[in-house]
C-alpha cells in the first residue's frame, strides 16, 4: 500500500549483467559485463534525481530495467510500495502506464509514418483509457499542455524541429497520466536554445503535475537547473548521492569531484583547478578489484584495491562510497564567482531566461 510518504520510486541493490558468449554451434559463457551492480536509490513525489556518468557508466541500463524493458539480474525494483519483480504480464502491463520515458533522440522515437494524433492516440488505445472523440479531445488537450497547436495533430514528425518533435514526444509520455517519467537524456540532442525551452517545460509539467523525473544525463550545467538531487555512477557502482547544492558545492568523491572540475572556468587564476583523470575507464567486463575508481583516483591507497567502499552517510543525506572521504579535500567547488561568464554560467542563465518567456514557446 502507498501514502504521501512512500517513494514512488525505490530501487534496492538492483543489478544488471549482460553474459558474454562465445562459439558458433555450442555457446559458453565466457564471462559477463557487469553494466549496473548493487544500485540503490529512491525518488520522492513530484522530486527530480538526477543520474550522471560518464558513456557507458550504467546510467541507461539502469533507467531500462526500471521501466521493465530488460529484467534484472538482481535487486528489487518497487513502484508506490509495490514490488515489480515477479509480477505477472498484465499487471506489470498495468503499471506501466505509470512509469513512462521519454527518449534521448526525438527524431528517432516517433514513428514517421504515424501522424501526431496517432503517436498520441496509441497509448490512449493501448491501455484502455480512450478511443474515438474522447481520445481526440485528450489529443488536443495533450498538445495544448506541452505547447503545440490544434492543427499540428494533422502533421508527420519530419514537419517539426527537433525541439517540437521533443514536445511530440513528451506529450506522448504525459498521454496516459504517469507518477514517473524516466528521461534519458532528453535534450542532448537539441540545440543549446531549444535545450532551455524543453528542460522548462519539463519543469512546469512537473509542477502541474506533481511528476516525478529520473533524469539521465551527462550534461551538468542542464542537472544544476532540473535536479532536486544528484546521484554519480561510475563503471555501474553509484558512488556519490547528495542533494543539488552540497554535490556542487562540496563534492566529496574524488571521482565527483573530477566530474565537476571539468566545468570550464573563465578565471586562469581561479582556485578551482581541472582534475585530469588518468587512464581509460576499465571495461565492464572485468572491472577492478576493490574500489573501481582505484585505477585513475589520486588518493588510492594500498586498501582501495582490496576492498570494496560501501556508501556511506557523509551527513544532510549525502553518502559517499570512498574508504578516505573525510580526509579528501573537498577544495572543487563550483562557487558562481568561479563560473561568472563561463560556458557553465551562460547555459544556466538561458535557461532561466527561457523561463521567464515561459514554456510554450514554439521550438
Ligand atoms: Fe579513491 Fe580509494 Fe576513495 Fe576509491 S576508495 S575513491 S580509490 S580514495
Amino acid at each position: 500500500m502507498s501514502d504521501v510518504t512512500t517513494p514512488v520510486l525505490k530501487v534496492e541493490n538492483l543489478t544488471k549483467h549482460f553474459p558474454v558468449r562465445r562459439g558458433v554451434v555450442i555457446q559458453r559463457t565466457i564471462g559477463k559485463v557487469q553494466a549496473v551492480d548493487d544500485v540503490s536509490f529512491e525518488i520522492k513525489r513530484g522530486e527530480t534525481l538526477a543520474l550522471v556518468g560518464e558513456s557507458g557508466c550504467g546510467k541507461s541500463t539502469t533507467g531500462r530495467v526500471i521501466l521493465g524493458l530488460m529484467p534484472a539480474t538482481g535487486g528489487s525494483v518497487q513502484f508506490k510500495g509495490e514490488e515489480m519483480a515477479g509480477l505477472s504480464q498484465g499487471a506489470l502491463r498495468r503499471m506501466r502506464r505509470h512509469i513512462q520515458i521519454i527518449f534521448q533522440d526525438p527524431y528517432a522515437s516517433l514513428n514517421p509514418r504515424m501522424t501526431v494524433a496517432q503517436i498520441l492516440a496509441e497509448p490512449l488505445s493501448v491501455h484502455g483509457i480512450a478511443e474515438g472523440s474522447a481520445a481526440d479531445a485528450r489529443v488536443r488537450e495533450l498538445l495544448q499542455v506541452v505547447g503545440l497547436l490544434p492543427e499540428h495533430a494533422r502533421r508527420y514528425p519530419h514537419q517539426f524541429s527537433g525541439g517540437q518533435r521533443q514536445r511530440i514526444g513528451i506529450a506522448r509520455a504525459l498521454a496516459v497520466n504517469p507518477d514517473l517519467i524516466v528521461c534519458d537524456e532528453p535534450v542532448s540532442a537539441l540545440d543549446v536554445s531549444i535545450q532551455a525551452q524543453v528542460v522548462n517545460l519539463l519543469q512546469n509539467l512537473q509542477r502541474q503535475f506533481g511528476l516525478s523525473y529520473l533524469f539521465i544525463a551527462h550534461d551538468l550545467a542542464v542537472v544544476k537547473h532540473i535536479s532536486d538531487r544528484v546521484a554519480v555512477m561510475y563503471l555501474g557502482k553509484l558512488v556519490e548521492i547528495a542533494d543539488k547544492r552540497t554535490l556542487y558545492a562540496m563534492p566529496r568523491h574524488p571521482y565527483t569531484q573530477a566530474l565537476l572540475s571539468a566545468i570550464p572556468t573563465p578565471d586562469p587564476t581561479s582556485a578551482t583547478q581541472r582534475i585530469i583523470l588518468e587512464g581509460d575507464v576499465p571495461s565492464p567486463l572485468n572491472p577492478p578489484k576493490g574500489c573501481r575508481f582505484h585505477t585513475r583516483c589520486r588518493y588510492a591507497q594500498p586498501r582501495c584495491s582490496a576492498e570494496e567502499p560501501l556508501l556511506r552517510d557523509a551527513g544532510g543525506g549525502q553518502r559517499v562510497a570512498c574508504h578516505f572521504f573525510e580526509t579528501i579535500p573537498t577544495a572543487v567547488s563550483i562557487k558562481p564567482a568561479d563560473t561568472a561568464g563561463s560556458k557553465f554560467d551562460l547555459r544556466l542563465a538561458a535557461f532561466e531566461a527561457a523561463k521567464k518567456r515561459g514554456a510554450t514557446v514554439d521550438a
